[in-house]
């Protein structure tokens, strides 16, 4: 029998499983993809997830795999900035800063330091139950028996749905594209993030290793049909967006609804726990989501270094974390809907620029910080 199994390895259960592991305990984790292929392009881990990256010895890795970006700038449609934060201060305070990388080579990097062979690949559970111990039975016809399960299976959750009998997947009216290209970008683009704001529709664009960008563009869905042209779309926008979307594959685009799982009154029940987007799916507005699941994972480490008890870890872990993951849907749902304004964009975007730098420094400063 397992002692502690892992369904999934997304970044949430990759984290989970890195800090069990500095922890020499047993563990199993499952995934139901045949091998670890993230879905997705690039990725911004902030620095909350880096100051955690770097109490696994991970940061540096991470650093040369991606790209640092000092600042997040928000612009209207011709590039002209709106809204600037500079994090500079804040990644000397917390000695770490913010990374764009491709999410492939962030799961390679977790994946690779817990050993491949510890992920049970071609894995999908169908069916948990619970006795005096789990009873997990997947797709392949495996069957495995375990104390204690951490469901990390995303958003759609199997193991939420089965046990917990909880959560509404809130779609947010928006279709998200994402891509990644390489591109050379002018170097003043090379450590900011830049989001452009026009009417009812964004573009983003950040580099994310000497060669490459990642991007994403999003349209409210009232507009969207199958055959929509992005190059049209954003044909009002600076000359760059329409110079990166020439430039990317279609191969490397992928379009998904943008949603978020509406908050849930326990991520817990006895000798189980919920972590990442399964317990608190957030839309991205303030990529945030798998930052989360990583926090997530290190409060559950941090307890487990003074507790024996899983269930009192659980009830504490979710006593911990609940109001700051509260926070960041709400927030992020809001940021949501004024970014993707039909009605009043052009006055949005002119207020914007007396929102003074050192509020978003503050706003941010409460994500970053961690709870323990
Ligand atoms: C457009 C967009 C941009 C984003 N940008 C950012 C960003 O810049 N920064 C940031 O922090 N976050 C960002 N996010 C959010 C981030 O992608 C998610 O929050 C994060 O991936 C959640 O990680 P997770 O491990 O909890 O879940 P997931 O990534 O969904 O992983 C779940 C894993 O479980 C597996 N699984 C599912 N069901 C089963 C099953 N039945 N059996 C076995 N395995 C199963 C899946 O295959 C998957 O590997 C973004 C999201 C979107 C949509």
């Amino acid at each position: 029998m397992n002692s502690i199994s892992i369904i999934g390895a997304g970044i949430g259960g990759l984290s989970l499983a890195n800090i069990l592991k500095q922890q020499t305990l047993d563990f199993s984790i499952y995934e139901s993809a045949p091998e670890i292929k993230p879905v997705g392009a690039g990725i911004i881990m902030a620095i909350n997830a880096m100051q955690i990256f770097d109490k696994l010895g991970l940061k540096e890795k991470i650093e040369r795999a991606g790209n640092k970006i000092h600042g997040i700038t928000i612009t209207d449609e011709s590039l002209k900035s709106i809204s600037k934060t500079n994090i500079l201060e804040l990644e000397k305070k917390y000695n770490s800063c913010n990374v764009a990388i491709h999410r492939a080579s962030l799961q390679k990097i977790l994946a690779e330091n817990i050993g491949l062979e510890k992920i049970q690949t071609g894995h999908k559970l169908l069916h948990i139950e619970k006795k005096d111990h789990f009873h997990l039975a997947f797709e392949n016809g495996n069957t495995v028996e375990s104390k204690i399960v951490f469901g990390a299976d995303g958003i759609q959750s199997k193991v939420r749905n089965q046990l917990l009998q909880t959560g509404t997947i809130r779609n947010a009216g928006q279709k998200c594209w994402r891509g990644w290209v390489n591109f050379d970008l002018p170097e003043q683009y090379h450590q900011e993030a830049m989001e452009m704001w026009g009417k009812g529709k964004r573009f983003g664009f950040v580099k994310m290793s000497d060669k490459s960008l990642y991007w994403y563009a999003l349209v409210n869905e009232k507009h969207f049909s199958q055959d929509l042209n992005l190059l049209s779309v954003f044909k009002d926008f600076n000359g760059l967006v329409l110079e990166i979307l020439q430039a990317t594959p279609p191969e490397h685009i992928i379009l998904n609804d943008i949603t978020d799982l509406s908050p849930i009154p326990k991520w817990y029940s006895e000798h189980l726990c919920l972590i990442g987007d399964a317990a608190h799916a957030t839309t991205p507005n303030m990529g945030q989501g798998a930052c989360q699941a990583i926090e997530d994972a290190y409060i559950i480490g941090e307890l487990l270094k003074t507790h024996k008890e899983y269930d009192k870890i659980f009830q504490e872990f979710q006593a911990i974390r609940r109001k700051k993951v509260d926070y960041i849907v709400r927030t992020s749902r809001k940021i949501g809907e004024i970014s993707q304004w039909e009605r009043g964009n052009s006055i949005r975007n002119f207020l914007m620029r007396f929102i003074p730098e050192s509020v978003n420094q503050k706003l941010g400063e409460k994500i970053i910080r961690l709870e323990k």
